[in-house]
């Protein structure tokens, strides 16, 4: 079993965008500008937050966090959101999700400019990236296609099961993994809560990409040897032994599927820093691209 190291990949390629930035300003372009949008307080919210601003400090991108209360309303956020469209100082924002129950996540994604929608969670971006075409791709499927590209994971003519659909992860993860491109050509089967006999078709694949926010969902029964898996599931789990009071699980039993596995990402470190640095990729293709 060899892991695949998330901190260790994301770390390597923080360290090129730092160095493009650093190529970037020198021809006197001031440096990428990522702003955040954050709702309320949410804790893993905020955590994730201060972890993408953090990161932008470190390859040198500007960076501007914009806290809003959570009793704020839909046409106010939508506001904020065409503010941020017209700001030539930005490059690309993000919206954190989730957001607060009065207000519809779909509405606020198609207010943002596709060109600044660095989460590529827009339907124009994800329609664009189904086709093949420039896209900015969603953080996560983007850090996972990656992470799977660096330690060259041979994927054409594999049976890949991506477990979950939602938007965000599932939905655009089987897409990639279908894609006539590297990493992709796989023939992929998308797994969700009304799928029959799921583990018998994760049994079958050669590649697990688990997205279904259940603590260790895939356990060593339902894989084959040899497998490929990633672990994209992050579920806060109560632990009294930690300083926080709680520790990160994922959704794959790292414990009996690793000594079936080929490779397999940990929990934390694996697919959650692939995620940031995609993130910060996205922006500096965004500050590449401004005045085009
Ligand atoms: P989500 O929107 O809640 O979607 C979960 C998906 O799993 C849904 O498609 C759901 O099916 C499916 N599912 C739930 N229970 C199931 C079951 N018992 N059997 C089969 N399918 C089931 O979650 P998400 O946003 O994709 O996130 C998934 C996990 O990844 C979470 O733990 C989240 O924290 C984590 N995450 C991590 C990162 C990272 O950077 N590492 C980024 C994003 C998300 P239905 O569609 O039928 O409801």
């Amino acid at each position: 079993m060899r892991l695949l190291d998330g901190k260790e990949t994301s770390q390597q390629l923080r360290n090129e965008i730092a160095e493009e930035v650093e190529k970037f300003v020198a021809k006197d372009n001031r440096p990428p500008h990522l702003a955040a949008i954050l709702v309320g307080n949410n804790g893993a919210s905020v955590t994730y937050i201060n972890a993408k601003i953090k990161a932008c400090e470190e390859v040198g991108f500007a960076s501007t966090l914009i806290r809003l209360s959570d009793t704020i309303s839909q046409a106010e956020l939508i506001n904020e959101v065409k503010k941020l469209n017209a700001d030539e100082s930005i490059d690309g924002f993000i919206v954190q999700l989730p957001l607060p129950d009065q207000i519809r996540e779909d509405k606020v994604i198609m207010a943002i400019d596709p060109k600044k929608d660095v989460d590529g969670f827009h339907p124009q971006n994800l329609g664009r990236m189904a086709l093949n075409m420039h896209a900015f791709v969603p953080a996560t499927p983007a850090g996972i296609v990656e992470l799977l590209d660096r330690y060259n994971i041979e994927t054409g003519g594999k049976h890949c099961v991506v477990l979950g659909r939602s938007h965000i992860v599932g939905l655009p993860m089987s897409i990639l993994m279908s894609r006539n491109a590297y990493p992709g050509n796989s023939t992929v089967t998308i797994c969700h809560s009304h799928t029959r006999n799921l583990p018998d078709i994760v049994r079958s694949a050669d590649i697990i990409i688990a997205a279904v926010g259940r603590p260790k969902f895939v356990t060593g029964d339902m894989v084959k040897d040899g497998v490929v898996v990633v672990d994209v599931g992050i579920t806060r789990v109560v632990d009294t032994s930690k300083k926080s009071g709680y520790r990160l699980v994922g959704d794959v039993d790292f414990d009996t599927v690793s000594p079936k596995a080929a490779f397999i990402t940990p929990v934390p470190g694996g697919v959650g820093p692939m995620t940031i640095a995609s993130l910060l990729k996205n922006t500096m293709i965004a500050a590449r691209r401004r005045g085009v």
